[in-house]
């Protein structure tokens, strides 16, 4: 379940200017893949067009054989979880940006989504800090807490296909290293697109792919493309 597949995507945001140029690749199941390239190669893109902000001009997206142009964007916001650069938070309790998107969970799914993202070493053990106000009337979550956050309020979505978009780029080395832990916990078995920042974040991927501007120029595992230089 959740394989993703881009089949020679052409894409432009404005017409005389290309931006992805016959992109093909797949994420098989279960596994990850990493899309590493220079700023502007059109790596956010790829995210941007697999939730349907965008459109391809030509080519084709798919999820488990699926066109995803004939799947709502709300459907495909459960298929696809997000964890994003930056995690802005709703100024309300812990609990209730944990649980955002998933009001039926009970308190066991929560406190093991909260213990996956460790939220409860830095905020005592759930649910007792579950009613603990974030925002400016409330708690100061540094960045690594808040994206703790984000990676909890995924689990607990339990999307099959995960999109990771430089999601440690904002932070520091040292919360950097203890977000990626959390994160690669999280996306072991499920399908996973990393866009990747620093070379750092893909060392658990299955394959890297190399965008320049708007095109493949390389592909491999980690050590195939250390090994050529
Ligand atoms: P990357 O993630 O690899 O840094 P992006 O996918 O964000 O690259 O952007 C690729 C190119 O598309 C860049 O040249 C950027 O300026 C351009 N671009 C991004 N968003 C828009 C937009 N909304 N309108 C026009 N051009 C855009
Ligand atoms: P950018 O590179 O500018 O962050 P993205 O295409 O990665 O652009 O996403 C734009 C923003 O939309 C993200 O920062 C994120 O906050 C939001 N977003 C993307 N996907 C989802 C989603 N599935 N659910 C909620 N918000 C999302």
């Amino acid at each position: 379940q959740g394989v993703v597949r881009f089949a020679d995507v052409h894409f432009a945001y404005i017409p005389e200017r290309p931006i992805l140029k016959g992109v093909s690749f797949e994420v098989p199941a279960g596994h990850t893949v990493a899309i590493v390239g220079p700023s502007g190669a059109g790596k956010s893109t790829i995210s941007r067009l697999l939730f349907r902000f965008y459109e391809p001009t030509s080519g084709r997206i798919l999820i488990d054989g699926q066109d995803i142009a004939d799947v709502q964007q709300s459907s495909l916001r459960k298929i696809i979880g997000m964890v994003p650069q930056d995690t802005v938070l709703f100024n309300d309790t812990i609990g209730y940006n944990v649980q955002y998107g998933r009001w039926d969970a009970d308190a066991e799914e929560v406190r093991e989504a909260a213990r996956l993202a460790q939220i409860d070493r830095f905020i005592g053990l759930l649910p007792e800090s579950y009613d603990t106000p974030v925002g400016e009337r409330g708690l100061k979550l540094s960045g690594g807490e808040k994206q703790r956050v984000a990676i909890a309020r995924t689990i607990l979505k339990g999307p099959p296909v995960l999109v990771l978009d430089e999601a440690t780029s904002a932070l520091d080395t040292f919360t950097e290293k203890e977000i990626q832990d959390a994160l690669d916990r999280v996306s072991r078995g499920r399908t996973t697109l990393v866009i990747a920042h620093r070379l750092s974040t893909i060392i658990g991927a299955d394959e890297i792919i190399v965008l320049d501007q708007g095109r493949i120029v390389e592909r491999g595992t980690h050590t195939s493309l250390l090994d050529q230089g």
